[in-house]
This record gives C-alpha cells, structure tokens and sequence, in this order.
C-alpha cells in the first residue's frame, strides 16, 4: 500500500454519491478544491448501476480525474439482494431469510445458517471486487436498505448486527485472497444499529455509522428522518454509536452522516425543487461533528446524492469547502 493510500485510510473526508451524479462533471475537481479526501460512488445493487457508468465518458473521466488529482475512490453498496441472487429462491429457497411468519422469502438479505448463501454472496462479492476496486483497501457491502434479518429457528437469536457480521467475516475473508490488505466495513444503520452481541468482529472490519433507520428498532418520539437536525433523536444515535464503540475501535471507525444529502432532502425525487437547506443544518452539523470527534472518530463522509448537473445548474453547488475544512 502506498503512503498516500495508509493516509486515505487514517483520515477520510469525502462524500458519497449516486453514479448518475457524474452528469456533474466537475466532481473529482470541486471535491480536492475543497479539501475533501475520497469520493465513493453508492448504489442498492452490488454496483450493477455503477460498473456501466464507469465504463462511459463521464465515469472514465472520474475515475481518471480522481487518480490525477489524488482523490481516493470507494465504492458503498447495500448489496446482498444482487451478491445472492433472488432467482435462487424458486429452486432453493433455504438460502433466504425466513420472515416472522415462519416463511422463506426472497424479500432481502438472506439465511446466515445457509452455508451455501455464505459461500454465493462471498464469492460474488469477490467478483464485484474485480470491476469495483476500492483505492483504499477499504470494501463496502452492506445488507439490504433497511431491511430486516433471518427469523429462522437457527437465526432468531442472532440480532441483525450479529447475522451481518457473520456475513462480513465471510466476505473479508473472500476478499483477502483477492487483496490481502481488504478491509470491510459494519455498517451500523436500521436494524444493525443494535450491536452485536454473540459475532465477533473479524480484525479488518470497522464500524460504519449511519445514523438512520432508527424507526425500525423502536418507537420514536421527534424527527428521525435522514438528515435530522433533532437533538434529542440524534442523542438517541450517539447511544446507539456508545454502545458499538464497545465493540468497535473509535479509531478506525468511520460515520456516513446526511449532512449534505439532497437525495433524502428531496424525497428521492427528481427533478429536486428546492435547494438543500445548509444554513438550517449548520448548527446541528457542527454539534454532530463535536459528538464524533469527543468519541475518538476521525473519519467522516457524508452523502451528498443527487447534486448533479441539473442540482447544480439550478441551485449551485453544495458547500463543500466549507464542510471539509471543518473536518
Ligand atoms: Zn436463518
């Protein structure tokens, strides 16, 4: 690894996006103008959305335009409805998850008792590692968005978090034939934001923190939508961030916040009609930012999906400088 890459890794300040946000073309140039460290590319299908764009224009023009000016490239994906495919479920429906009805459903994820779904989804992610080669070392594939886990009778006393590390362990040690320096991250988000309890951590895999999805452990009271600038649900998070970082080292762990996130903002719908409402955010990010940085949390990325040509024509760019100088 090169000296550069152990500092992307020590230290990261970037921003995730939508490949479709490249029709932005000046990404990888705004991005190291503000200071940022890392652009990673995000999509829900195991990087079957991203692999196509990389291969046109406006993705070679990326990938090329982050290697001269230094920027680090990762790719986070909510993968495992692609790494084990759901046309499986007709001839082999043990691989999948059971539901709390007591039935097997291809809905998401997958059965962690199934020896052979550990083995698909590991050798798939080996393969998507291939075409989607991280800069970093540092690998990205979650479990489905915000979807539930294994209820079968050899899963139910797993929690969520347990059952997905039980898959990471699984991936890193795929990958690791593939890039013996491949580290592989946790993320703590929905279901998985109650840690694990009985599935060691593999050395290697590091806590990802995405404070969302809080709705679907528990009732909450006050906004917990993507992006909140509640302080009484956010302290919620920072509980839930405690309790993982007994498990978890501060040091190599890495949040994924919403600080800059016109996708959620927007509704995930386009054409977006409103700018982002940075100065609302303002305050609450710097709060955020304090909370991390009390618990020993050095690397940050934030979504930013959806500032595209059209976002930008319309409503400017985001405020990057100002994000990443106060990392
Ligand atoms: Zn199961």
């Amino acid at each position: 690894m090169s000296e550069w890459n152990r500092h992307a890794r020590a230290r990261t300040r970037g921003v995730v996006i939508n490949p479709e946000d490249l029709s932005f073309r000046e990404w990888p140039e705004r991005a190291k103008e503000a200071g940022l460290t890392t652009i990673a590319l995000h999509d829900s299908r195991a990087g079957a959305t991203i692999a196509p764009i990389l291969e046109r224009e406006e993705g070679q023009r990326f990938l090329e335009g982050c290697q001269r000016l230094g920027l680090a490239v990762e790719y986070e994906l909510h993968a495992v409805c692609d790494l084990l495919p759901r046309s499986l479920f007709e001839t082999n429906p043990e691989l999948f998850r059971m539901n709390d009805a007591g039935e097997r459903t291809p809905d998401a994820n997958l059965c962690v008792h199934s020896e052979q779904a550990l083995e698909i989804v590991a050798e798939a992610a080996v393969r998507v590692a291939k075409t989607l080669r991280p800069t970093t070392g540092r690998y990205f594939y979650w479990g489905d968005d915000a979807a539930p886990a294994c209820h079968c009778p050899r899963c139910r006393d797993l929690t969520p978090a347990d059952q997905a590390l039980l898959v990471e362990n699984r991936i890193l040690a795929a990958l690791r034939t593939l890039d013996p320096h491949a580290t592989l991250a946790h993320l703590t988000y929905a279901y998985t934001l109650i840690p694990p309890s009985q599935v060691r951590p593999a050395p290697g895999l590091f806590l990802e923190f995405a404070p969302g999805g809080l709705h679907c452990i528990e009732k909450v009271e006050g906004d917990a939508s993507l992006g909140t600038t509640d302080r009484s649900v956010k302290e919620r998070y920072f509980e839930l961030l405690d309790a993982n970082l007994e498990i978890f080292d501060a040091g190599q762990a890495q949040v994924l916040e919403y600080w800059l996130d016109v996708s959620a903002f927007a509704g995930w719908r386009k054409p977006v009609t409103r700018a982002l409402d940075w100065e609302r955010r303002r305050p609450a990010f710097a709060l955020d930012l304090e909370a991390y940085r009390s618990r020993g949390i050095q690397q940050f990325t934030t979504f930013a999906c959806y500032a595209d040509a059209d976002y930008v024509s319309a409503f400017g760019e985001l405020p990057l400088a100002e994000y990443a100088s106060a990392l």
